[in-house]
This record gives C-alpha cells, structure tokens and sequence, in this order.
C-alpha cells in the first residue's frame, strides 16, 4: 500500500468518524425538538369550544332513532332545585370513538390513558376540496405539505381535519347529504392517509363530519386501521374556522363512562 492509498483510507475513515457524530448529534436534536414542540404550552392567548351542544336536534347517523332524551327529574317549583335524567347514544353529537368501538378487547372510553388525550393540533385544511367533492378523501399529498410548511408531525399529536361541514350543523338533511339511493356524502380519512400518520404517531384523528370514513363507505376501513393501532376518534367537531395550521393544543375530555365504546366528549383548543 503506498503512501496516497493510506492517506486516502485514513481521510475517509476520519469523515465517517465525523459523520457519525454529525448524525448522532442531529437525531438528539431531533428528539429534543419533538418533545418541545409536543409539550403542553407553557401559556396561551384563549381557548375555543370546538364541540356542539348535546341535544336532541343534533344530526344522528341513520337508522339510530331516538338517539337523546332528557327529561326533567326535579323541578324548583316541586324540589327547590333543578336536575334531568338524560338518555344517549354513545355516538351522537360531539363525540369519542374509543379503540373498542371496532376492535374487542382494546380500549374503552375510560381506559384510554389519559396522556393520549391531549397534544399538538396538527390542522389539515380541505374546505376547497370538499367543497368542489362531498366525497372527498383525504390525500397524502396534503400531509406532505403540511410537513413542508411546519416540519414533521409530531410523535403524539392530534389530527383535525377541517373540511367545514360544520357549517351544515344542525341541519340533517345538509349533513348527512344523502343521495336517493341513501348513500351520505361527506368528506372523510383516506386509508392511505391514516397509514402515514399512524406512522407519525398521531394519538388521535378529529373530523367535522359524521365520521372519519367519508360518507359513502359501508365497510369503515379507516375504523378498522386506527382503533387497530390504538388511536381515538372526534366526530362530529364544531366550527374549526379559529385554528391555525399548526401551533393550536387540543385538550379532548370524553365522559368517563365505564365499559364504554365511546361518548360525548368536550374538546377544546388552546391557541398560541
Ligand atoms: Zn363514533
């Protein structure tokens, strides 16, 4: 081996050395920048209502009759307070889907760990596209630009898909946007998309529709793969219009019904 030959053996195993340590002081930094930005915000300016008001007027999935009742159960004029004796499905309204509501033996509403329920609001915006198509799914190109604009998605955050079909609440007709052969149409979570976020380590997908599979579906694939992989559900979520696309915190408290496949749930964001 000649003189150069070494030297050149000797510089290249010095630049992997140097390598080495570059990447590894990159991925620290990673990591660290991950957990700053998945942290819950040391203060923020308000916090916004991003659930509508239980009721019985509130647009229930078809075929779930009778979904809400509440009746009085003591009166001033009779008990000197006021209470009422409410009945409701657990999917109706603003309302969480718990891992068990399509997988056995997984999490109900109670057992989800509560660290699961609260991160960063990463906000994928499909007005236009739901707009121009009821049946629009969500693409993974949208993930990709969001990604572009704010970085990679945080381990733990969670997903709102604004679509702006609340605008349509309560009007049930314009909601479920049922066709003649009662097939709904309303935008949805593509199989496709959802892969790439479980990928992420999203705890959670959020939408402003009746369900995050889109309207048409009758088999709920995107169900089946997130309560799979341990991920809650939103539906039926209020008025999005005041999020940003990214630096928003969302707090997701469901009601802590027992052996629950889901319920009613109060969601709120706080905004930078
Ligand atoms: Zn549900």
């Amino acid at each position: 081996m000649d003189r150069r030959r070494r030297l050149a053996i000797l510089t290249a195993f010095l630049c992997a050395i140097v390598a080495t340590g570059t990447i590894f002081r990159m991925r620290e930094r990673s990591e660290a920048q991950k957990s700053a930005s998945a942290a819950p915000p040391a203060a923020f300016s308000r916090i916004v209502d991003l659930g509508h008001a239980l009721g019985p007027d509130n647009p229930a999935w078809p075929g779930d009759d009778k979904p809400f009742e509440a009746v009085e159960n003591a009166s001033f004029e009779k008990d000197g307070y006021f209470t009422r004796k409410f009945t409701s499905l657990e999917h109706f309204g603003t309302h969480l889907d718990a891992p068990a509501h399509f997988i056995k033996g997984a999490w109900t509403v109670d057992q989800i760990p509560t660290e699961r329920l609260y991160g960063p609001a990463v906000v994928l915006d499909v007005q236009v596209d739901s707009r121009a198509n009821a049946d629009y799914l969500l693409s993974t190109e949208k993930i990709t630009q969001w990604e572009a604009r704010h970085g990679r998605i945080p381990h733990g955050s969670i997903v709102v898909m604004r679509t702006g079909w609340a605008e349509r609440w309560p009007d049930t007709a314009r909601y479920r946007n049922m066709d003649a052969a009662k097939l709904m149409h309303f935008p949805g979570y593509s199989v496709e998309a959802v892969k790439v976020l479980i990928d992420r380590g999203v705890y959670g997908l959020t939408i402003d529709t009746l369900s995050v599979d889109y309207g048409p579906s009758k088999d709920f694939p995107v169900h089946h793969i997130s309560h799979g992989a341990g991920l809650f559900h939103v539906e039926n979520l209020a008025d999005l219009s005041a999020l940003p696309e990214s630096g928003a915190y969302l707090v997701v408290a469901p009601i802590k019904l027992e052996g629950g496949s889901g319920g009613p749930a109060r969601v709120f964001a706080l905004l930078p």
